[in-house]
């Protein structure tokens, strides 16, 4: 199979659909690259959107989707907009290839590529591997869902660069040739079901993509202490990628582990001792999993252990991620809006020792909240819901902490947590659900619930 390119771009028609940071970026990435481009937004396009647009010289449309959509070589697809979709379908039933904007960016892409999925820590995991990589002098460039979009970097990428992506499954939905070098596959648990048929089988075969290009020169590392990647690796792969196991629980044969509370690298049956896990500057059981991942990833990657002991302690963290915000009358508030499924609340909870007032709540995402009740009872003194999920939060966790009231709004929440919150207590907002019910997103969330904060 030969490696698409420019040759492969130029000349063609191509529809991009959604106007968003994405889009924008794939139909300027084409139009440098010589194709003929139509963008098309089925809701409204924001005034600049459309002035980039314009600047470009690209045809667009917003409000719907017309049949001129479906007049194009191939289709690119932006990450917020479901497969499902009919002009998606339909697309894809007439033979015109749909690929991702990933996809499209690595036929530019010079350098070798690290990236990175899973259902969580992949914005902490990534910021953290781009630390290690500049930490060691390498021109690295950090995209994809982390902020700039992969479109916007790839065609400014030089081989000797080091290129780290966040990776989402939508995007991996639609790569046909995307090939990184090392691939991280975090973990999968529940998450997004809605824009899978309500089927963790298919989210989880949609993560495994990552894989898909990879052969016996590229690396994956994966999580052992989750059960679907076991399933999916640790037996011999033919002709896959390098296998590398990270785990928390047991030793590995190569890769990654803690052993009597030290971080521990496996390679070739030598094993390279890192640190003392409380030298690491991040804090949480998660993130101790998430600096094994990064660690390995650099290791494999050439940077020297030193450098990679030096970066795992320096990493200054990612905002709305456990993020401490201030300490009022005694009581620590902590800002984790990016929770936005289960699981992420669920290490949440775990990495407190002191009793927690948890504000959770949100767009419910088709979430079980059930298995929270294990931690919640233990350690949660006061449960505060919130938004369009609070019903259910607290009719299915309620029955499980002293305390569990509905709040009105964000700013109702804070002021009840401040009331019952104890000194030595914690205060933490870590919704388990998106945040487009009440914000425009986590972000906006995070910062809102900052402020209030910063106002008691
Ligand atoms: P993502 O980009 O995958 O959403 P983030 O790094 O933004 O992940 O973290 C999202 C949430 O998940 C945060 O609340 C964080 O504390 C939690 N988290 C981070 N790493 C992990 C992990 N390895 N396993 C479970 N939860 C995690």
């Amino acid at each position: 199979m030969n490696r698409r390119n420019a040759t492969y771009v130029g000349g063609k028609t191509v529809s991009v659909l959604g106007a968003a940071r994405s889009g924008l970026a794939s139909a300027r990435l084409l139009v440098d690259h010589g194709a003929n481009v139509f963008v098309s937004e089925y809701g409204a396009m924001l005034p600049s959107a459309k002035e980039t647009l314009i600047q470009l010289g690209v045809a667009f449309e917003d409000g719907g989707h017309t049949p001129r959509t479906l007049d194009c070589d191939f289709m690119v697809i932006s990450p917020g907009v479901p497969s499902t979709v009919p002009i998606v379908v339909q697309t894809q039933k007439a033979g015109i290839p749909v690929f991702s904007e990933i996809e499209i960016s690595s036929w530019f892409c010079e350098a070798p590529m690290v990236a990175i999925t899973g259902s969580n820590g992949k914005t902490t995991t990534t910021e953290l591997i781009g630390h290690l990589f500049r930490t060691n002098g390498s021109r690295t460039w950090v995209c994809g869902n982390v902020g700039t979009p992969f479109a916007d970097v790839c065609d400014k990428t030089s081989p000797t660069d080091i290129v780290v992506i966040e990776v989402s499954s939508f995007q991996l939905d639609h790569i046909d040739q995307f090939k990184p070098k090392v691939s991280l596959l975090l973990n999968v648990t529940p998450d997004h079901l809605d824009r899978y048929d309500y089927q963790f089988e298919k989210y989880a075969a949609s993560k495994l993509r990552i894989v898909q290009n990879q052969d016996a020169s590229d690396m994956v590392v994966f999580n052992a202490d989750d059960q679907e990647l076991r399933k999916e690796f640790g037996s011999k792969r033919g002709n896959g990628p390098l296998q590398y196991a990270i785990s928390i629980e047991k030793e590995v044969q190569q890769g990654g582990f803690l052993l009597e509370n030290q971080l521990v690298l496996r390679k070739n049956n030598q094993n390279e001792t890192l640190m003392y896990v409380d030298e690491l500057a991040l804090r949480g059981r998660h993130n101790v999993f998430n600096s094994l991942a990064a660690a390995v990833a650099a290791r494999v990657m050439e940077v020297r252990s030193d450098v990679v002991r030096e970066s795992l302690k320096t990493f200054s963290g990612v905002p709305h991620r456990l993020e401490a915000i201030r300490e009022v009358d005694g009581v620590r508030y902590v800002n984790d809006s990016k929770a936005t499924n289960v699981n992420a609340v669920w290490f949440a909870l775990e990495s407190f020792t002191e009793p927690v007032v948890l504000i959770a709540g949100g767009r419910d995402k088709g979430n079980d909240y059930s298995s929270l009740r294990p931690l919640l009872s233990g350690r949660v003194r006061a449960l505060i819901s919130i938004g369009e999920a609070a019903e259910r939060i607290n009719a299915e966790l309620g029955s499980c902490v002293s305390d569990s009231v509905i709040a009105e709004s964000l700013a109702d929440a804070v002021k009840l947590a401040h009331l019952l919150a104890k000194p030595g207590d914690v205060v933490l907002l870590s919704p388990a659900c998106s945040s487009f019910d009440m914000f425009n997103n986590y972000e906006d969330r995070g910062d809102q619930f900052k402020q209030l904060v910063s106002n008691i």
